[in-house]
């Protein structure tokens, strides 16, 4: 059996154009080569396993070559390119400052610069994470950068560029490397797979990439644990489940039960997301990208900047297309702001329900996308007055109040709806009744404030609204709320998240607190809360009552000094020992 060598050493790139995503800076290093221009220090910074050392290798064995091409390029047939290609080169000096920073370290590589090299022209030094020594070795290291002899190129090289004194950097030719694209890391293993005699789908291939996020030698060390675990057959499916990655079908799936505003199909199919034993965290961000990736299939500019294959494009230009740009860019700030606030959540679960909701509401708040009419079963009180649809009136007249009827205005037929969440409206006996019905008509046309002007030809003005007061839409704003509060109101902002609002009357909600120091905030924020749901929900009749709840109330903690003058009233003899000791309450 042969033996198996790492797909990272075996592909390291030997010649400058075999560098992968990093072509303006081997051109500018093969023109420095050719037209003999050579720095005798040079930095070379980036993430890790973007070639930083592949490049500073293949740099050492060109500028070491006996036969140099004319492109500035190693012949590699030459004794001294043998040398480098059989790791016995002793032109070249390899030093990790990451294990290797002391001063001693330091004394030893200046003793081997002082050596000239016995056959080629350079001695190259090329030292790894150079922003780790320490600084009395970065001390000792200084003199001998500033003026090394003449055989001797430094190459430093560094993840942290940030970290480099100054003193380095203004004595090195500074070059930055780039992440490698999805693209190019997805050719490159395509062209190893091929050299492998592996199958590999191109989505595959592009899952790794993303895993990799931009470092060659992470993608080549995946890729390998990948054919492995498949027998050499990179389909999409099985990468998907070695990498413990969400398969994009989910949310493809999610968006349409979004689009067709169907919460009940989200909510149990994120359900079905979390048995699979995925963390909702990972699952909102990796929506966040796909409303990102949808947003990018809007326009043939960005369509590359997905890093998907033609065929995977198309099924996003497809969905795209029922996505309004504006939806996307809320969409993906509410996922993100979701996946933010994930972590430091105590319901973690209810988080990302709630984001899912609030993804359909986003759509019902806008008018509706070209070619699809919004999906009326979802508002059944609209729908009775056949607003919408006038074909749907006969049906539904009878249920509707007479005025109402007569006060039907036709410029209303294109407002669109307010939402009204049909899963969760279980209230709907409340729209039956004749106090709120008389109060319905007129309320109907001023569904959307900034339509005011529309109805404005009505003579019956309409002062205040009144939909029927829905409890689980308004528990959405509730927390739409909570989270709308300032950062310091975080430790009240908690409280609120564990009260249970509930409903008294027809309008009124009660909401039990357990102290009076609570009691008082929310009388403090009532204003600002009343606003905020009337206006949302379209009832300018909801009032909120807080009621502090007695049992709470006795258990309340007393401190240490309030217990002290409580006991003492009681008797009074606890003061004259509490003297005759010198004892202080505190
Ligand atoms: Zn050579």
């Amino acid at each position: 059996m042969d033996d198996f060598i790492v797909s990272a050493r075996k592909y390291r790139p030997m010649t400058f154009d075999s560098v992968v995503g990093q072509q303006s800076l081997t051109t500018t290093l093969k023109n420095a080569i050719s037209s003999g221009k050579l720095a005798h220090a040079y930095l070379f910074c980036g993430p890790r396993g973007v070639g930083k050392t592949t490049c500073a290798r293949i740099f050492a064995k060109a500028i070491n070559c006996l036969n140099p091409n004319s492109e500035g390029d190693a012949c590699g047939t030459c004794e001294s390119c043998m040398a480098f290609n059989q790791q016995r080169s002793m032109n070249i000096h390899e030093l990790d400052a990451a294990s290797n920073n002391s001063v001693e370290d330091i004394r030893e590589l200046i003793t081997q610069v002082q050596i000239p090299p016995q056959t080629g022209r350079y001695k190259v030094f090329i030292i790894d994470e150079v922003h780790m020594l320490s600084a009395s070795a970065f001390n000792a290291f200084l003199k001998t950068l500033e003026e090394p002899p003449s055989y001797v190129i430094f190459i430093l090289a560094t993840t942290e560029k940030h970290k480099i004194l100054p003193t380095i950097l203004s004595r090195c030719q500074v070059y930055d490397f780039v992440r490698i694209t999805t693209k190019d890391t997805i050719d490159h293993l395509r062209n190893v797979a091929q050299k492998e005699g592996y199958t590999a789908e191109d989505e595959a291939l592009g899952l790794i990439a993303q895993k990799a996020d931009g470092g060659m030698r992470d993608a080549l060390s995946i890729f390998d644990q990948m054919v492995s675990f498949t027998q050499g057959n990179l389909t999409y499916d099985a990468v998907c489940q070695n990498l413990n990655v969400l398969n994009t079908e989910h949310y493809f799936k999610i968006t349409e039960h979004i689009i067709n505003k169907d919460i009940t199909q989200c909510l149990l199919h994120f359900d079905s997301i979390l048995q699979k034993g995925f963390d909702g965290g990972i699952f909102t961000g990796g929506l966040a990208s796909h409303f990102r990736d949808l947003l990018m299939s809007k326009d043939v500019q960005t369509l590359p900047l997905m890093g998907k294959s033609r065929q995977w494009q198309e099924r996003y230009i497809a969905q795209s297309q029922h996505c309004q740009p504006k939806f996307l860019y809320h969409a993906i700030k509410l996922c993100n702001d979701c996946e933010t606030t994930y972590r430091t959540s105590r319901n973690k679960r209810l988080q990302v329900e709630i984001c899912l909701i609030q993804l359909v509401q986003l759509l019902e708040d806008e008018p509706p996308a070209s070619g699809r009419s919004p999906e009326n079963k979802l508002k059944p009180i609209q729908q009775t007055t056949g607003t919408n649809e006038s074909s749907q009136q006969p049906s539904s007249a009878p249920a509707v109040h007479p005025a109402t009827k007569v006060a039907e205005p036709t410029p209303n037929i294109s407002v669109p709806n307010k939402p009204v969440l049909s899963s969760f409206n279980r209230q709907t006996e409340q729209a039956a009744k004749p106090k709120v019905m008389s109060g319905f008509g007129p309320s109907l046309r001023k569904q959307k404030p900034e339509q005011k002007t529309e109805t404005n030809t009505d003579t019956e003005q309409p002062k205040s609204e009144h939909l029927p007061l829905d409890m689980d839409k308004f528990r959405v704003e509730w927390y739409n709320f909570i989270q709308s509060l300032p950062r310091e109101s975080q430790a009240m902002a908690q409280r609120m998240r564990d009260m249970r609002p509930t409903l008294m009357g027809d309008d009124t909600i009660g909401i039990e607190v357990n102290n009076t120091q609570v009691e008082q905030y929310m009388n403090s924020i009532l204003p600002t809360l009343s606003a905020h749901v009337r206006k949302v929900l379209h009832n300018d009749f909801i009032t909120f009552k807080i009621i502090v709840t007695e049992v709470q109330q006795a258990t309340l903690k007393y401190s240490k000094p309030e217990l002290y003058n409580k006991m003492s009233a009681t008797n009074p003899f606890l003061n004259e020992l509490k003297d005759a000791f010198g004892l202080v309450i505190e």
